[in-house]
């Protein structure tokens, strides 16, 4: 791999992620909620900031933004859409825009529904995405801002990725997601597996994180609205992919 990643957690349930380029020694790190963590993952891996990558505006991804550029002096990367736009951005980004990282190209990938301004940042070459709170393990993100017509079309987006490509989600949400997928997808071998799987982990105080497609194909609840078991179980096997999303959505809401 010519980048290296590090996961790092901060605040009760998030998770930062460092990379560093390998052929020219470039850092950057994906959002900043608390400065402090971010900096103690740098000293941590003897590593210099040169870039920061905001996923949206929510204060647990930008408390630390300024403290962190004023430390550093990294150039910040965020969403050029409304909530993104109350900050500083050295290079705001859209839907479709890339940018290079050392050598590695990184796309930006809009998924509005959690915030309207959410963008992932995707490396083809390296096979991985940087989700935010729009993807999580067996999960997605509450649809505060959006409409569940947009999560929908931004999970429709997700799925297009490779199956193996290796997912960063902001926050260990993974065991009540778990619970929650069981709800509404009980026959699914591979989902009760995998919740078996990830209990062990959290016992063991290790991160669920990152996750991949596959896994996410198989086991998460928020991009199997075309399955028929889980369309059975909600009743709504006639329904549009879509109104499947809005209604596991809706129900994860009240679970
Ligand atoms: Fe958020
Ligand atoms: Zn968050």
């Amino acid at each position: 791999m010519a980048v290296e990643f590090h996961l790092f957690e901060y605040l009760s349930d998030n998770y930062g992620v460092l990379l560093r380029d390998d052929a020219t020694g470039r850092v950057a790190c994906v959002d900043a909620g608390e400065a402090g963590a971010v900096l103690a993952a740098l000293k941590d891996k003897g590593w210099e900031l040169d870039e920061l990558w905001i996923t949206h505006w929510h204060w647990d991804h930008t408390d630390g933004l300024e403290e962190v550029r004023a430390a550093t002096g990294c150039k910040v990367i965020g969403p050029a859409y409304e909530g993104g736009k109350s900050f500083t951005f050295d290079l705001s980004v859209k839907d479709r825009d890339s940018f290079s990282f050392g050598g590695v190209d990184v796309a930006v990938w809009h998924t509005p529904g959690h915030t309207l301004d959410m963008v992932n940042y995707y490396m083809p070459s390296e096979g991985v995405i940087f989700t935010g709170d729009t993807l999580f393990a067996m999960g997605c993100g509450r649809v505060f801002e959006g409409t569940h017509d947009q999560m929908f079309t931004s999970m429709e987006k997700l799925r297009t990725l490779p199956s193996e490509t290796v997912v960063y989600g902001a926050h260990e949400y993974t065991i009540a997601n778990a619970n929650f997928a069981l709800s509404v997808d009980p026959e699914n071998a591979a989902l009760q597996a995998r919740a078996k799987e990830v209990e062990a982990l959290r016992k063991a105080g290790t991160p669920t994180m990152p996750t991949n497609m596959a896994s996410e194909l198989e086991t998460n609840p928020f991009l199997r609205y075309d399955q028929p078991s889980l369309r059975a179980m909600l009743g709504m096997e006639s329904a549009s992919d879509a109104a499947v999303f809005s209604e596991t959505r809706t129900r994860k809401d009240n679970f």
